[in-house]
């Protein structure tokens, strides 16, 4: 039987790479206007990292964490890099000496969830995190980092959700409230539902239960449960981001589902995506730190699936193309080829050899799937008169160039 990756994982094949290239470099390249420096942490953590992090009761933490042992340890593949970089910034003291500590990271995180569209085992985050401060005009700059990747990238008809859950004790009161509103209506809740109500009100929430969603969504909370302070810095948040035209929907059943986050959170949906509609989500997580080293540190942050930003972009061809395809017919060109070949890209063109015994017929082929845009073909014939032919292989013409000056003419017409 021929083998297959594992169920909710993907091969990113050679022809998909050019875009996810594309995606990352743009995002590296606004991040640093930004000011935000990359960070990479180990891909395994102690599995005492998201357990203390994320909360025991999670869903993440109980149900999704790949977890293995090697000799006495528990470690986990990481299903979220916001507790590894906190780790990491208390771990190397990356405080120290400044205010404030903007990160961004890429890469792979692991999640043992049921595969569906949109829900990998493996997927990718594009995030950012910015440690140090509570101030909400940093949360408005990262949202509107965010917006700007969005639009960088070509993607539109996103929206952002919007919410606060308060501090540490706003957030207490929500609960209070939740429960006391959801315990009306138990019987009608899922059965997963009915134990979380005690265990950790918030997933019910999140619950895709037709019934559940529809009780949830006639709850009428408000954020009456947010004291003075929290409520001035979410209204700062949202008057911020109507100040650079940036269009967001307040819902007050967003509670994204890891313990940490405390104040604004957020989450950037896209109606293309079908049932998981989020390109990305974020929030403040200030009491993170507290949790993991006693401390207090003011942190806001988010993170995009990569795979899910590939689902929402536009589809256009890819603009990577081979510029040059080298054949010989005989010994004595083939070698003559190879020097071209090492010319050629000594000088920055892109440059391929058929390295087949093929017929002129079958080379000139593989140019053609290849995309390449010339082909150039050297004989025994041509070496005696120092010539190669250049075949320009979209137009069907081709020219005799001297073999000398092949590196200039090719390079001379990509310029153009
Ligand atoms: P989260 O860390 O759960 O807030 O996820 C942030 C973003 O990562 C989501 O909005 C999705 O775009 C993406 N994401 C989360 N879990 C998965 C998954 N299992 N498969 C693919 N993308 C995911």
């Amino acid at each position: 039987m021929l083998l297959q990756v594992p169920r909710g994982t993907k091969d990113i094949l050679p022809e998909e790479t050019p875009v996810w290239q594309e995606v990352e470099s743009k995002a590296r390249r606004i991040f640093s206007l930004y000011n935000y420096a990359e960070i990479r942490t180990p891909v395994f953590e102690n599995v005492t990292l998201f357990k203390r992090a994320l909360g025991d009761v999670t869903d993440i933490v109980q149900k999704q964490m790949f977890v293995f042992k090697q000799g006495d340890d528990h470690f986990v593949l990481r299903p979220e890099a916001t507790a590894s970089i906190a780790r990491a910034y208390l771990e190397n003291n990356l405080g120290f000496g400044v205010k404030l500590r903007k990160l961004f990271y890429i890469g792979p995180m692991f999640r043992a969830e049921r595969p569906q569209k949109g829900r990998l085992r493996q997927f990718h985050h594009i995030g950012v995190e910015a440690i140090g401060l509570t101030n909400p005009n940093l949360d408005i700059e990262v949202i509107e980092l965010a917006d700007k990747l969005l639009r960088e990238f070509g993607i539109s008809n996103y929206k952002f959700v919007i919410n606060s859950l308060g501090c540490v004790k706003d957030k207490a009161k929500f609960a209070d409230l939740l429960k006391q509103a959801l315990a009306k209506h138990k019987k009608v809740l899922c059965k997963d539902c009915q134990k979380r109500i005690t265990k950790n009100v918030f997933r019910v929430l999140d619950c895709k239960n037709e019934k559940c969603k529809e009780i949830t969504h006639s709850l009428k909370i408000g954020q009456s449960y947010l004291c003075g302070d929290c409520k001035s810095h979410f209204d700062k948040v949202l008057k911020g981001l109507d100040k650079f035209g940036i269009k967001y929907e307040v819902k007050e059943q967003l509670v994204r589902g890891l313990d940490y986050y405390s104040g604004v959170v957020f989450e950037v949906v896209h109606p293309d995506l079908g049932a998981q509609d989020a390109l990305g989500a974020g929030g403040r997580y200030d009491y993170l730190f507290k949790e993991l080293a006693n401390k207090e540190i003011g942190a806001v942050g988010f993170a995009f699936g990569e795979e899910r930003l590939m689902l929402a972009l536009p589809k256009k061809e890819s603009s990577k193309k081979l510029n040059v395809y080298v054949m010989s017919l005989g010994d004595k060109a083939a070698d003559k080829s190879l020097e071209l070949v090492k010319n050629l890209r000594s000088a920055g063109v892109s440059c391929d050899f058929d390295y087949s015994d093929g017929s002129l017929k079958s080379k000139l082929n593989e140019a053609n799937k290849l995309g390449a845009r010339f082909a150039i073909i050297i004989g025994d014939d041509e070496i005696n008169k120092g010539k190669l032919v250049v075949k320009f292989m979209q137009e069907g013409k081709q020219e005799e160039v001297e073999f000398v000056n092949a590196v200039g003419f090719i390079k001379n017409i990509l310029k153009e």
